[in-house]
């Protein structure tokens, strides 16, 4: 497309976007009496005006019913996941048992690791990209050392080139070759919280199933970003959060996929009662006995408050046609995005913002992070007090996600302004 920086021709896109309608649907921060410009869906995705009303039907089943709840109502909690599964499956691009709601991102990333880490002494270490987020760092760490292993020998760190801020994926698909005798697993994220950086996960797959490693990935900031095909591409197990791009609110439950070929397999599990085969879990009978599929890795009693706000933000991606209608409009939004910030590189003649997220839309979701040459934090201050919404990642990095759902053509538009803005008057 060819973009121009005017306001007229981002509300004109905004006229055309056949998602417009949706914005409605979510409540936008406010700022100075009007909307703030919400640029920070890959932190904290905005609230679903209709989420108060999903959480109040729950707790009025709560209210009416008590503990009869469970079995009883339109929403009996006991089978209340299964209205969050297949929309949830469609969007990571798997069957409908392969994927469980529950619990938290890091502590599914742990229990994944049970079952899917097996290090032997031969075989032990773990592949995985530099600067991944802290949370997957200290949850490796101290996996590796639950087995025994040092972390700075079993975990291996991929970085990009020197001068380069992203990884080639030639150079991942190398490493996992190069390390194979000693590979347990790879770990990859989906989409590098820092960078912004979209892996090639099918073939990162691939790799690792050729040198007969596992490769597991966190897709917290994929999900509900781009369009994943998660058994398609042989993964064998992924976990994510909701809170960011699924809208689920602050700490909102997660998911786990498991590729259905482990279903069979006897796993090394951290067991619970809500894990157990469905038919007999109330015999509560001694001898943990899985349910087979992905559900058999639940551990505690669902929460079903936050599965409730979960779904309200879920049954919009189903209304919106799914993820693969939202990354159409999220890869011309992020592309404006782009041309913006470039344009005042050209306009001031040197490079003030430098984007270190890949510039190919298959590399990238929607989230673009830019070094600001000079003060950086002061650049970020002044766009939160004109009530742009970003965040600030040290040491100088700002990421921007413009979001399909709610973000509009008119929104980036001011965003960009805004970047003219700061290097003008800080
Ligand atoms: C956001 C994020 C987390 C956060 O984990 P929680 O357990 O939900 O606090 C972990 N890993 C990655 C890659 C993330 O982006």
């Amino acid at each position: 497309m060819q973009y121009q920086n005017r306001l007229d021709f981002a509300q004109q896109l905004d006229e055309q976007d056949t998602l417009k309608a949706f914005r409605n649907k979510f409540l936008i921060p406010q700022y100075n009496g009007r909307d703030a410009i919400y640029l920070c869906g890959n932190s904290l995705g905005l609230q679903p005006v209709a989420a108060k009303d999903y959480l109040s039907d729950q707790l009025t089943n709560w209210q009416k019913l008590g503990v009869e709840g469970w079995f009883e109502g339109n929403d009996p909690w006991l089978s209340y996941h299964k209205k969050l599964t297949p929309i949830l499956s469609a969007i990571v691009g798997a069957h409908e048992k392969e994927v469980s709601v529950m619990n938290s991102l890091t502590v599914n990333l742990h229990l994944l690791m049970v079952s899917f880490y097996k290090p032997t002494t031969k075989r032990y270490k773990i592949l995985i990209e530099g600067g991944a987020f802290p949370s997957d760092q200290y949850a490796l760490d101290s996996q590796v050392r639950f087995h025994g292993f040092d972390p700075k020998d079993a975990i291996i760190e991929i970085f990009p080139r020197s001068g380069e801020y992203t990884l080639r994926t030639e150079d991942i698909l190398d490493a996992i070759k190069n390390n194979a005798d000693e590979l347990a697993l790879v770990l990859f994220s989906g989409i590098n919280y820092y960078t912004g950086q979209f892996f090639d996960i099918e073939a990162i797959t691939k790799a690792a199933h050729d040198v007969g490693v596992i490769a597991g990935f966190d897709l917290a900031h994929a999900a509900g970003n781009v369009p994943l095909k998660l058994h398609d591409w042989g993964v064998d197990f992924a976990c994510w959060c909701s809170y960011k791009y699924m809208n689920s609110g602050p700490g909102g439950i997660s998911g786990i996929f498991v590729h259905e070929k482990h279903f069979n397999e006897d796993h090394n599990r951290f067991a619970g009662w809500w894990g157990y085969r469905k038919d007999k879990q109330f015999l509560m009978a001694p001898g943990f006995e899985a349910e087979p599929g992905a559900e058999g890795w639940q551990v505690s009693t669902p929460p079903i408050m936050l599965m409730a706000l979960h779904k309200a933000s879920l049954d919009i991606f189903e209304e919106a046609g799914g993820v693969s209608v939202l990354r159409a409009k999220s890869e011309v939004l992020t592309g404006y995005l782009e041309f913006l910030i470039n344009e005042i590189n050209l306009k001031k003649g040197k490079e003030l913002f430098k984007i270190i997220t890949p510039k190919e839309p298959g590399k990238r979701g929607g989230q673009l992070s830019v070094v600001c040459a000079g003060d950086a934090k002061g650049i970020f201050n002044y766009l939160t007090q004109n009530g742009v919404i970003g965040d600030w990642r040290e040491p100088n990095v700002i990421r921007l996600s413009p979001v399909p759902l709610y973000s509009s053509f008119t929104d980036v538009f001011y965003a960009g302004q805004l970047l003219v803005g700061s290097v003008e008057n800080i």
